[in-house]
């Protein structure tokens, strides 16, 4: 419930400026919560003096009237959509399967209706569709009212949010909104009696836990990309398109956005959409190894990765560091050059197609995930591969 104190407005306009629905209006000097309001809660937190309330009553409610998994869409600008919400559509068919429920897609952007097809073929059963120009870029303070409002109104059961930059800014914004709990970096999501399974790595890594919300809904997850399968695309597949109308106020925003620099990367194609990475570890970091590494990468057309070590070490940006504090990669070949195997690593890149392990330790953990196992010194090694790669290509 939601309640606006008149004897404490000061006609300030932020409410009206801030609401992405346009509810409020003013009446006189004071604002007034028109119909449609959404609980969203942008209102509340932009009202310098808390002359807005909003009380969530999550005790004694109905569990049974949320029902249906949400996605949360991700696109680069209007360019494309990220490949991660590809994933997670395919992941939660599979859980609305279980359910008997439906699957729904939040897009938000400018100039985004365009891909709603594509997120139907890969599983989505609706596509709710908000489009401003405040939303061509990930902006907290304009996506987070809108998807709180969304979820306040439709009340799905689960809603899943990539583990991404802005996944990681948002779910948590939307939760604490919404006096939700929240799993963060799930690796795994199942359902165990009705209940959404939510498994993440605990204690550095070294523990799966399972963590489930019996007590409120809708349950809400962080997934790392590259972790779960999307599904085959289905062309034919048709789904309901959910115009949401959108209107938001950029002026009233407290941050503003100047210029966005991106991350060093090694190559044009991003580490977590890389199909061949050639990682490095600690026993690459000296001697320019990573020089070699680059020229394998460069013939088999891959892009270079590290372990942890070699960012500690300096040899490496932390963008491209593939394990649990660093990025989850899934490549159709992944080559492991110099790295041991710990417990961290294999975490974000044990779901690759093919691994190939070069480490002149035959005791290396890296060789019990790797599919093929090169015993010897890299130095050695990586010379002969590239020659053999160009052999093979005709170069
Ligand atoms: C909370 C937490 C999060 C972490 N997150 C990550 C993460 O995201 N990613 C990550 O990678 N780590 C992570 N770590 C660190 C992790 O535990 C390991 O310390 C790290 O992965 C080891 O990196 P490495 O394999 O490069 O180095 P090492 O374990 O030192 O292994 C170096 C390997 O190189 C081999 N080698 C040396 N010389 C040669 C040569 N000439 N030819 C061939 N092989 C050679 C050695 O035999 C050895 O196996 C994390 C740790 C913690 C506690």
């Amino acid at each position: 419930m939601i309640t606006l104190a008149a004897e404490k407005c000061i006609g300030c306009v932020k409410c009206v400026k801030a609401c992405p629905f346009g509810v409020i209006v003013m009446k006189g000097k004071k604002a007034v919560i028109g119909d449609g309001c959404t609980l969203c809660g942008a209102c509340e937190q932009i009202c310098p003096v808390s002359a807005i309330t909003i009380e969530r009553a999550m005790k004694d409610i109905d569990l049974t009237q949320y029902s249906g998994v949400w996605v949360v869409a991700e696109t680069e600008g209007s360019q494309r959509v990220k490949n991660f919400t590809f994933e997670l559509l395919g992941k939660g068919r599979e859980l609305t399967d279980i359910l008997g429920q439906s699957v729904s897609c939040i897009l938000l952007g400018n100039d985004v209706a365009k891909f709603a097809d594509t997120l139907i073929h890969h599983g989505a059963d609706s596509v709710f569709i908000g489009e401003s120009e405040a939303l061509s870029r990930y902006r907290a303070e304009a996506f987070a009212p809108v998807i709180t409002g969304l979820i306040s109104r439709y009340k799905p059961c689960i809603v899943l949010f990539g583990a991404t930059h802005a996944g990681r800014d948002l779910a948590p914004r939307v939760a604490a909104s919404l006096e939700l709990g929240l799993t963060a970096d799930c690796t795994g999501l199942s359902i165990l009696d009705g209940l959404l399974l939510q498994t993440r790595p605990a204690f550095g890594g070294n523990i799966m836990a399972d963590i489930i919300c019996p007590y409120t809904r809708p349950q809400m997850a962080t997934v790392r990309p590259n972790v779960m399968k999307k599904m085959e695309p289905d062309a034919k597949r048709a789904g309901e398109k959910i115009t949401v109308p959108v209107k938001i106020d950029a002026s009233s925003f407290r941050i503003v956005l100047k210029e966005i620099l991106d991350s060093p990367q090694t190559g044009k194609v991003k580490i977590d959409e890389a199909d061949i990475i050639v990682s490095g570890g600690r026993g690459v970091c000296t001697n320019g190894g990573f020089a070699l590494l680059e020229e394998l990468a460069g013939v088999l057309g891959g892009v270079v990765g590290c372990s942890r070590v070699a960012v500690d070490l300096g040899c490496r940006p932390k963008s491209v560091q593939v394990g649990q504090s660093g990025t989850t990669v899934s490549p159709k070949l992944y080559v492991a050059v110099g790295i041991s195997g710990s417990i961290q690593h294999q975490v974000g890149m044990k779901s690759s197609d093919t691994i190939v392990a070069i480490n002149n330790d035959p005791a290396a953990p890296i060789f019990q995930v790797a599919d093929f196992g090169i015993i010897g010194d890299y130095r050695a090694i990586i010379p002969a591969l590239v020659v053999e790669v160009k052999k093979n290509r005709g170069g």
